[in-house]
């Protein structure tokens, strides 16, 4: 069995404790201890994968085709590993699993209870994970806050496996937010008293207390925390608002968290970061600046497109540039001309999405970029739009649409598989997780991976419709990339154009801070090639003509 650590918050959430959990794997990771991450929702849809974003963001999905938290997002950019569906555990599939095996007799003669039913389900996954992955320490993050209703069967089976576990094997975390009083300007730590009150009541003691804050928290406050939550004065630990979320492992390494996390765990491995904060470096010091448009459809809400803002963040490391994201609302497109409301950007982004509102100005947005030779990257159903905008601009196909959009359209250049036909349950059947993907030689993609083949992940049901793949090629929408037989077509580009290229998957998933992914990183190095020479940090970024 490897070594646990739990992470629970407190007082209020979206306090930053995913960052703050996939923080502590990187700091253990670079002391050479392997860890895995998993994350414990206790909401009790089976997945995010039906969720508005307004009520979830992103939904991240792993190669293995889970649609999870965008905290798995988070989790494989800090440690730089792939997780799979097993790191993702929701009140609903263990529901599910349950009542299941009960409906098979699997229980029969028995009451089926939260314990010891649910939380033996829950305590399973947990040790499969830790099985499974053969890491050495698994981290546990507990979604949402101590004392919410729903979260009580996780905490009860993770207090179970604290019981179960050796004493010295199991390590238990929790964040708190310390809210300052304006009237008096001084931070307040009895909310974080009372959660601890809380957690002790369901049988936790928490070990390590991490004091979230946006102010400075003094020493006076962390040790009155110590005191009142009986926590050793070393793990109370300040964590103020810092500029970049790359910057939580930094913080959180020198003010001692590692080396008191493994000293209690009886680990070994000494401090490392010198990776990770040369690569904070370089993104709190860039040498210039370019402005990015993302149209979408939720912009007012940058969680429903976390991975494609980290992913900017990567390629801006890469080409030592500050990525500015213009956020466009897709409608405003629809009602102003796209020159009003994008000029000056160096490169537009239409990420995923669904549904009909918006689709419009999505499509203006792509053709004031083709026209305007500004660089396009098309995220799923930014190629979509860009293959539909070239059709009906360029190929004359007036009309020409996704099904999605117009059932009846008379060039339909995007369409639903067969095997999608006929499709009535929305949860999971979508083309999901990582397929391979062969690359066109010469072809933008090409040159930006340097490689062949490639796997990346998907997350839609509709794809380019093949009927149209000659006609669209002859004038000038060239498909560099496709599955390996040929039959489907992953990746578009617009011949001539300097950058305009479209994905049917999701890169945004793959990219990682150290490891900018290679679509992102060359249409940021085109885009700072449109702007002539990067802006200077303290300059406007230049207008493009
Ligand atoms: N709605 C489109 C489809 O299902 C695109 C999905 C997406 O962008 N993730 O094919």
């Amino acid at each position: 069995m490897p070594k646990f650590i739990f992470v629970t918050g407190g007082v209020v959430s979206s306090v930053g404790k995913g960052i703050t959990t996939a923080s502590l794997g990187r700091i253990l990771k670079s002391r050479g201890i392997s860890v895995s991450i998993q994350k414990l929702d206790p909401y009790l849809n089976v997945d995010p994968g039906t969720m508005s974003p307004y009520q979830h963001g992103e939904v991240f999905v792993t190669v293995d085709g889970a649609e999870t938290d965008l905290d798995l997002g988070h989790y494989e950019r800090f440690i730089d590993q792939d997780l799979t569906q097993a790191s993702s555990i929701t009140s609903g599939q263990v529901y599910r699993n349950v009542l299941e095996r009960e409906r098979k007799g699997d229980y029969l003669g028995g009451t089926i209870q939260q314990v010891p039913h649910l939380t033996n389900e829950i305590k399973s996954r947990i040790y499969n994970v830790a099985e499974v992955t053969q890491c050495e320490v698994l981290i546990c993050e507990v979604g949402g806050t101590v004392g919410d209703i729903e979260g009580e069967t996780f905490i009860e089976a993770i207090r179970q496996i604290r019981h179960e576990q050796p004493r010295d094997t199991v390590l238990s975390v929790h964040v708190c937010f310390l809210p300052m009083i304006g009237a008096t300007g001084e931070l307040k730590t009895k909310p974080t008293q009372h959660s601890v009150r809380e957690l002790r009541s369901k049988g936790i003691q928490p070990d390590v207390i991490l004091l979230r804050s946006d102010h400075t928290v003094s020493r006076d406050i962390s040790e009155k925390v110590a005191l009142f939550c009986d926590v050793d004065p070393r793990a109370v630990i300040p964590m103020e608002t810092v500029a970049s979320i790359y910057e939580v492992p930094l913080l959180l390494e020198e003010r001692g968290l590692g080396d008191y996390v493994i000293e209690r765990l009886g680990l070994h491995g000494g401090r490392d970061l010198a990776e990770w904060r040369e690569m904070v470096q370089k993104l709190k010091h860039p040498a210039g600046a370019v402005e990015i448009a993302v149209v979408g459809k939720y912009v007012e809400l940058h969680d429903a497109y976390m991975s494609v803002k980290e992913s900017l963040a990567h390629a801006g490391i890469a080409n030592s540039v500050d990525v500015d994201i213009r956020w466009i609302h897709a409608e405003t497109l629809e009602a102003r001309p796209a020159a009003d409301v994008l000029t000056g950007v160096q490169g537009v982004i239409v990420p995923g999405g669904f549904g009909e509102r918006g689709w419009e100005g999505k499509v203006a947005a792509a053709r004031w970029a083709r026209e305007n030779r500004v660089p396009y990257l098309g995220l799923c159903l930014g190629m979509q739009v860009m293959v539909t905008e070239f059709a009906r601009n360029v190929c004359g196909m007036k009309g020409a649409n996704t099904t999605e959009i117009d059932p009846e359209s008379p060039y339909p250049v995007i369409s639903l598989l067969d095997e999608q036909q006929g499709i009535t349950n929305k949860g999971g059947t979508m083309r999901l997780g990582a397929y391979p993907c062969k690359l066109i030689p010469g072809s933008l993609a090409a040159r930006a991976y340097t490689t062949d083949v490639i796997s990346e992940r998907h997350r839609h049901r509709w794809e380019f419709n093949n009927a149209y793949r000659e006609v669209l090629a002859a004038a000038g929408l060239n498909a560099s990339g496709t599955s390996p037989d040929g039959s489907l077509v992953e990746i578009s580009e617009v011949a001539g154009h300097p950058f305009m290229l479209g994905t049917q998957f999701h890169p945004e998933l793959q990219s990682r801070p150290n490891r900018p992914h290679p679509l992102f990183r060359d249409f940021v190095a085109a885009a700072c090639l449109q702007g002539e020479s990067a802006a200077p940090r303290d300059e406007p970024a230049v207008a493009t003509a």
